[in-house]
């Protein structure tokens, strides 16, 4: 019924990277309801079923509400017992186990973990606190475990990070390719707009690609289920169809593109001395060279319809139908691709040979021709990616390889000269290894479930958390798995609890207002990191020669120089009113004195507007609170759709066609790169495959969804997905309770062998969204060496009777 007392806002989804946009309903200081906006251009007015339920995660029965610390008779012990103590409590013993570790091991024995959930100026406080305060690249998020290989593919093709479509591409597409993604579950308003595409546009065709069948194989008319680590093959394989059908576009080529071929065998992101790592004959490598049209030519030749039909398990008029898709210069096509290609030994590799295809046949940055990477985390492209959290990135593109860059950075933050240190940091898996092994000694860990995320927890990230040299700090509005296995838990405010800002997986950014105040004494992530920085004199982390070259600064508190220099503070504390009148509330803000928000969001706009690389620019604070997102880069107040291409993006100039403006020559780069072998594959001991993922009801580890009844409900317990030859050749029925065992652990699940997840004989599916069956103690840690982006989808497993 229709209810006069509650105050609508906008929002944005605090779920999946699509993006939508919500109206939020508050009645008396709670939010009482969420409904699609139907002013918000990506999902006009729907949700899903993660997305109507949003207003619920904030009131779980155990939300934290005050920080806890593990004691034994009233003081800090590792061994002891979580008792409440004061966030003054909290943050001392914090920080004397933070002084200590940089006394004794310097910075790099400090760390923290976010992810692409933390707001933009979240991110962004976190990595100016590590890198220009501590002086310690070791932060990193989540988002290395979900889209690192994509950044990477972008940054070897392009220079510039981010897809050059949009998601109007969906309106556009004669054809969809679906790579290693299940947008039904996982993206579903995409989905449904991409339905209607299909279902209304002539002649429009799905093909759908994947390890085994799944929801969006629903709607496919060409689904092909392949076997692990053969896309390598089937991408070259269409390369070398349209070479030999000569179906490239010859004029693009000449014009806009540069041939590569990358080094081959490096190795599998292991530590050292695991024998799958030490078999690589050029680990870490990934050098690539140049070569002629013709030498990449020959060597995409080897990849034949038969031998790829062959590998790939894919018939091979299925394979065919697909290559003849892209080579018909009559139609557009958009591919898309998330954790499948991601998630991937060779995920850097695989998503350029997307690229390939597309540049071969010159069908990029226009209406309906786009190769799409999608995102998983509300703003791993606006958090993880922009502001540079990464542990080699900072803010706009830059990295802290680059001299030039960290002068810029160092300029914009009115740091001395060689602050931020220029080796990169300790990336998400070398973050538990060090942990582990007592080199990184005082962690902290927000707005993400580690421990339950990271992959071979049992032997990599579990042994690090209780490690006695360890002080591990979580900050998480619920006791989640990683937060219990801390030795300090501070209670955080969510969502509508706090002024933020999310950027999706179409670079579009997002602002919403602070709605509600957070329950008892949970704080935001930035005013926890901003708070926490008042703890430092910068004699206590800083060198003496680094003080002497700006001597003004001794003396003072890491909050001082970098929170209330003349960037952040020079913006006074204002009322935040909507257009209805409704004025809002900024705890932060009222607790800092100074509008924060807008402080950090406008410094990150020097990075864009004033930095060494051109093309991530936003528009000023105002402008996001009184639209629906804005798609970067922002440019005379315009947003930019598809990048690269003149007409839709003002930094190409007027006759210039197309300008891959992020490389120095304006061409994009075709790799070369082979089929290599997955890390792990299934033997005589472990004879399946074993892949992981997600479910539609469920945001990642569960730690919200499982706690809203309705979504509980829906999907219980996670389960594990076989084929019914494969249960029936090892006696086992539908519901029974079995032990999946791999080479790491071994833990209890029941199987399913009907459903919406079919998987192929030999290869088995299990959700992570379960705390109570912790798949990842299975997974093994191997990542792409480029990337270092984690493979969850592939390693070696077998089922028995429990
Ligand atoms: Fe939209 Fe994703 Fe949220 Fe669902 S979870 S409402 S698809 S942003």
């Amino acid at each position: 019924a229709h209810d006069d007392t509650i105050r609508w806002d906008k929002g944005a989804c605090r779920f999946c990277g699509t993006g939508c946009g919500v109206l939020v309903g508050t009645k008396q200081g709670r939010i009482v309801a969420t409904q699609g906006d139907p002013d918000a251009p990506v999902n006009k007015g729907l949700n899903c079923i993660k997305g109507y339920f949003l207003s619920k995660i904030m009131y779980g029965k155990d939300r934290l509400t005050k920080p806890l610390l593990r004691k034994t008779k009233g003081v800090y012990d590792k061994e002891g017992q979580f008792e409440e103590v004061s966030w003054d409590e909290a943050f001392d013993v914090m920080a004397d186990k933070w002084k200590e570790a940089i006394k004794k091991k310097g910075p790099t024995s400090v760390g923290m973990f976010g992810s692409g959930q933390w707001t933009i100026w979240e991110g962004y406080a976190a990595s100016k606190f590590m890198k220009g305060g501590m002086r310690s690249n070791n932060i990193d998020p989540n988002a290395r475990h979900c889209m690192a290989s994509a950044v990477g593919a972008f940054m070897r093709a392009f220079g510039i990070d981010e897809p050059m479509g949009c998601y109007d591409d969906l309106e556009h597409a004669d054809v969809f390719v679906l790579w290693g993604a299940n947008m039904a579950e996982m993206h579903p308003i995409l989905w449904s707009r991409l339905t209607d595409t299909r279902l209304t546009r002539e002649g429009c065709e799905v093909h759908v690609m994947s390890t085994f069948e799944h929801r969006s194989f629903e709607l496919a008319d060409n689904g092909m289920v392949f076997t692990p680590q053969t896309d390598l093959a089937i991408a070259n394989y269409i390369a070398n169809y349209i070479i030999q059908n000569k179906a490239y576009n010859q004029d693009f080529i000449d014009k806009h593109v540069n041939f590569n071929a990358t080094t081959t065998d490096i190795g599998y992101g292991l530590r050292p001395e695991h024998p799958l790592q030490k078999a690589a004959k050029n680990p870490d490598k990934g050098k690539f060279d140049k070569v002629t049209f013709d030498e990449y030519a020959a060597m995409v030749a080897e990849y034949t319809l038969e031998k790829t039909s062959e590998m790939s398990g894919v018939p091979a008029e299925q394979l065919e139908r697909l290559a003849k898709a892209y080579a018909d210069p009559n139609k557009k096509v958009t591919s898309f691709w998330t954790m499948g290609f991601n998630q991937h030994t060779r995920g850097v590799w695989v998503n350029g040979l997307v690229y390939n295809i597309h540049l071969l046949m010159g069908k990029i940055s226009e209406p309906g021709n786009s190769p799409f990477s999608l995102t998983g985390q509300p703003s791993a492209c606006g958090t993880a990616r922009e502001v540079g959290t990464f542990a080699h990135r900072l803010p706009a593109d830059l990295v802290v390889m680059n001299e030039k860059h960290r002068d810029f950075a160092e300029k914009v933050w009115e740091l001395p000269k060689g602050t931020i240190p220029e080796k990169p940091g300790y990336h998400a898996v070398l973050q538990n290894r060090m942990l582990k092994d007592g080199k990184l000694n005082a962690y902290w860990v927000q707005c993400n479930n580690n421990m339950q995320a990271a992959a071979n927890m049992n032997e990599e990230t579990y042994p690090g958390y209780r490690n006695p040299e360890n002080f591990i700090t979580v900050s998480d509005p619920y006791p989640t798995v990683t937060a219990m296995a801390a030795d300090l838990i501070l209670p955080t405010a969510m969502w509508m609890e706090k002024e933020g800002a999310y950027g999706n997986a179409e670079r579009r950014t997002q602002f919403w207002r602070q709605q509600v105040d957070a329950p008892g004494e949970a704080k935001s992530d930035m005013w926890q990191v901003i708070e926490f920085s008042k703890r430092f004199k910068v004699e206590e982390v800083w060198p003496a020669d680094l003080i002497a070259l700006k001597p003004e600064l001794s003396g003072k508190t890491l909050y001082e120089v970098l929170f209330r220099n003349g960037h952040t503070d020079k913006f006074p504390l204002q009322e935040i009113t909507d257009n209805a009148g409704n004025v809002y509330n900024n705890s932060e803000s009222k607790d800092f004195g100074f509008y924060v928000q807008k402080g950090i969001f406008e410094e990150y706009r020097e990075f864009q507007w004033n930095g060494p690389k051109k093309g991530h620019e936003m528009a000023p604070f105002e402008a996001y609170h009184n639209a629906r997102g804005l798609r970067w880069p922002v440019l005379d107040g315009q947003e930019t759709l598809w990048r690269f291409r003149e007409g839709y993006d003002k930094h190409v100039k007027s006759g210039e066609g197309i300008n891959f403006y992020g490389k120095p020559d304006g061409r994009a780069a075709i790799i070369f790169a082979p089929f290599e072998p997955a890390a792990e594959s299934p033997d005589k001991e472990f004879d399946l495959w074993l892949s992981t993922g997600r479910v539609l009801e469920h945001w990642h580890s569960g730690s919200m969804t499982r706690r809203v009844p309705e979504l509980y409900r829906a999907y219980p317990d996670a389960k594990i997905y076989m084929h019914p030859e494969d249960a029936k050749e090892r006696k086992l029925k539908r519901g029974q309770e079995v032990k999946i065992q791999t080479r790491r652990g071994e833990v209890t699940s029941r199987v399913e062998t009907r459903g919406r997840n079919k998987p192929p004989r030999g290869l088995v599916f299990m959700p992570w969204f379960d705390a109570g069956q912790l798949v990842n103690k299975l997974t093994l840690d191997a990542t792409d060496p480029l990337s270092k982006e984690t493979d969850y989808k592939k390693c070696a497993c077998r089922v028995v009777r429990a």
